[in-house]
């Protein structure tokens, strides 16, 4: 078991990762105090219920906590006011109180949906991360919670951070194999932002990554949420350092919004980001084997690394001028120097960007 703290002073808290450790949740949920005078709500959904929700149900409450589950749709539409009001309904169906916690069993989605419920809730409960995917290494750390409304992305949100994040990796074992090399791609993210060697040792271990091997894919997630935690105990609200995780997602969030959620996986569509920004960093003088890395790590990985040719142009930017990123002809831009550095740059113009998404098309 490997353990991490995410220093935030009074708000700091623990992340546990390892192989079964979801069989000691009583033990971790004692040591952080959480009360079996009042009932807990886990919140998951379609896809992880049938899966994994039982044992939990059963590992809680044979440990002599009251709880009961929340199943929302699986996929990013969950991420809804009505799904909030669903999960408030339940939570005061099942007599949730101010010392009650709500548990996030599943991915991103359901970590986003569940964390903004224990954030308004009562003006707010405790809230428990228990990630099913990889790419929720991110997500469950950090503390950003929020649901969409149906003109913007995560536009109703707060700032709430976790008691304690459980991370088994037996519960990944059940992902699709296109989920795994999405989540992954936030996952060398964490590398290109911050640790060259991390950088080199995802490129050698692509193999074990993708087969799950345990001690490789534990380890690559403990350096993830090791690289965000730190990032994110410096610049808690993303005042300036913050933004760095933000490599790869200008485009990304404009690809996926184009190409209409679900054709690209987040996942993917940063990755082309990514090899966009490689592309960028040229432009202003830096390396060329930084895009060549970058390049290379994501075909090895199976991801995506060109923009698919029916994507129009005008149509990318027009997204990506909508993002909230955008400002009067320049952009915020994170752009890698070396292999393990960006820089959070304020100069890149609207032009530059439209010739990287040129050089990436199909
Ligand atoms: P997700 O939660 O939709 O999970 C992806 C799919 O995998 C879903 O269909 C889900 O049902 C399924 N699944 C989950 N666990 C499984 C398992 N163990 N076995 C089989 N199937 C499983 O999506 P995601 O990729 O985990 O997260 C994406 C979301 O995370 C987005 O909404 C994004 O905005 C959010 N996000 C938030 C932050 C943050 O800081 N709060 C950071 C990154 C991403
Ligand atoms: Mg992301």
């Amino acid at each position: 078991m490997r353990e991490l703290t995410v220093e935030l002073g009074e708000r700091s808290y623990p992340i546990y990762i390892g192989q079964g450790i979801i069989n000691q949740i009583v033990a971790y949920f004692d040591r952080a105090k959480l009360s079996r005078k009042s009932p807990l709500l886990i919140v998951t959904d379609e896809t992880v219920a049938p899966l994994h929700l039982e044992r939990v149900l059963t590992l809680l409450r044979e440990g002599g906590f009251a709880v009961t589950a929340c199943v929302v749709p699986a996929g990013e539409t969950s991420k809804s006011l009505a799904q909030l009001e669903g999960i408030i309904t339940a939570a005061l169906q099942a007599g949730l109180d101010r010392s009650s916690a709500i548990l996030a069993l599943g991915g991103g989605v359901v970590g986003d949906l569940a964390g903004f419920a224990a954030a308004s809730f009562m003006r707010g409960v405790r809230f428990v991360q228990i990630p099913t995917t990889i790419l929720a290494h991110d997500s469950s750390v950090g503390g950003k919670v929020a649901v969409n409304h149906p003109m913007a992305k995560n536009i109703i949100g707060a700032f709430h951070q976790p008691e304690l994040v459980l991370f088994d990796i037996e519960l990944l074992l059940t992902l699709p194999p296109r989920e795994v090399k999405a989540g992954l791609s936030e996952v060398i993210k964490h590398g290109l932002i911050w640790d060259a060697e991390f950088t080199q040792w995802c490129a050698d271990h692509a193999d074990e990554l993708l087969d799950l091997d345990p001690d490789a894919l534990s380890y690559a997630l403990y350096i993830g949420c090791k690289v965000k935690s730190i990032v994110v105990s410096q610049d808690e609200r993303e005042n300036d350092l913050r933004a760095i995780l933000n490599l790869g997602h200008t485009i990304g969030h404009a690809l996926e919004a184009v190409a209409g959620y679900g054709e690209l996986l987040h996942g993917e569509a940063i990755a082309i980001g990514m090899v966009g920004a490689a592309k960028l960093a040229q432009q202003f003088g830096y390396g060329e084997e930084i895009h060549k890395v970058t390049k290379d790590m994501f075909q090895k990985y199976g991801l995506p690394v060109r923009i698919p040719a029916h994507l129009d142009t005008d149509s990318i930017m027009s997204a990506m001028t909508h993002d909230k990123k955008f400002k009067e002809g320049t952009m915020v831009y994170i752009i890698p120097t070396e292999i393990g550095k960006v820089e959070i740059r304020k100069d890149v113009t609207v032009h530059q960007v439209r010739e990287i998404v040129e050089l990436l098309k199909e």
